[in-house]
């Protein structure tokens, strides 16, 4: 069994690699050769902790396993290590036999923001300058430096429900060599792509903010309860999301769901436009909006990747087990 600890990720993995990953098993899972498991997500009585698993299997990628982890909210009070807390665990399809154990915490940022990428490849318009921030914490700095790839963008812009942490956004922009200004939340009509990354319960980003021909990606909702954007706009753009059994039950789509004014088959797959079975965007004024849940199957992809390039590289810990 091979170990990558988390401390050999940031030199190991790279954006490419995980836009790669995620690109490949969203194909995947648009053509059943991939499906996630049921998730599992539990409050486990103590120190707050809320503790799960995503897991899957990829049969186009043979990719068997789970990440476990979740969210320990005093972690960096009282441990001095960060609140959100995952590792992988691949398993060999043809024995069962547990073959990798990957530090999953940067790689749940990285295979977050490849999968905006991806939505952004393929559905954003080609002309694209402007991209919009809502958001700018720990996942949002991440979001922004790899959607920056995928266009020519010319300028960021940004609003946040704390303003004080709008710097962490103008700094990766800065890094890109491109202006930043901070908006109220009209002035994102300038955006021709928003990225949405909150940890919000109402939403912020309302439909009339938005231009006509504009790419949104919702990545932050991931949960039942949580919202970012008024359910007017999901009826107002055409939906893609990674996996439509979480869109409608804990993601972004999920209070168009329950209020009536969308259908589980106005959803569809990015995997299908990657594909090609879907034509994705259609026309220059068609507002497209990707629904990022965030699925098991991202993970297990990005950490399999990771353990090819440990290999390679000789950093790999082999353990016999
Ligand atoms: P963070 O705590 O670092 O940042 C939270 C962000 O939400 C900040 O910008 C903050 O200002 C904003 N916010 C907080 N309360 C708000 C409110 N009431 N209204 C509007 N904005 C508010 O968190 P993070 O690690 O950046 O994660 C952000 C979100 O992304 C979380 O909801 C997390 O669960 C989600 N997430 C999704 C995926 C996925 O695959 N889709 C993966 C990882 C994280």
């Amino acid at each position: 069994m091979i170990i990558v600890p988390e401390r050999e990720i940031a030199d190991l993995m790279t954006r490419d690699a995980a836009f790669d990953a995620v690109e490949q098993v969203f194909a995947a899972m648009a053509s059943r050769d991939a499906y996630n498991f049921p998730v599992v997500r539990e409050a486990i009585g103590h120190v707050d902790a809320l503790y799960g698993f995503k897991g899957g299997f990829d049969r186009a990628g043979m990719t068997l396993g789970l990440k476990a982890g979740g969210y320990w909210p005093n972690n960096l009070d009282q441990h001095k290590i960060i609140n959100h807390q995952s590792t992988v665990f691949l398993f060999d399809p043809d024995t069962g036999k547990a073959s990798a154990m990957v530090g999953g915490n940067l790689l749940t940022a990285l295979r977050t923001a490849a999968a905006s990428s991806v939505a952004i490849k393929h559905l954003a318009r080609k002309d694209a300058k402007v991209i919009g921030m809502i958001g700018a914490g720990h996942q949002a700095t991440f979001q922004l430096r790899a959607a920056l790839e995928q266009r020519d963008f010319e300028k960021v812009i940004g609003w946040n429900f704390h303003p004080e942490m709008l710097p962490n956004i103008e700094k990766v922009a800065t890094e890109a060599g491109l202006p930043f200004e901070a908006v109220e939340l009209d002035g994102m009509t300038e955006a021709d792509v928003i990225i949405s990354i909150t940890s919000a319960f109402a939403p912020s980003l309302m439909a009339d903010h938005v231009a006509p021909g504009t790419h949104i990606a919702c990545m932050g909702t991931d949960t039942r309860g949580k919202q970012e954007v008024e359910t007017a706009l999901l009826t107002r753009a055409t939906v893609f999301t990674d996996e439509i059994a979480q869109s409608i039950s804990i993601g972004e789509a999920q209070h168009a769901i329950a209020d009536g004014s969308l259908t589980e088959q106005d959803i569809n797959e990015i995997g299908a436009v990657i594909n090609g079975t879907h034509p994705g965007r259609r026309a220059a004024e068609e507002i497209t909006l990707f629904d990022g849940t965030g699925v098991g199957l991202q993970d297990l992809a990005v950490a399999s990747a990771v353990v090819k390039l440990a290999v390679e590289k000789g950093i790999a810990i082999e353990v016999d087990f």
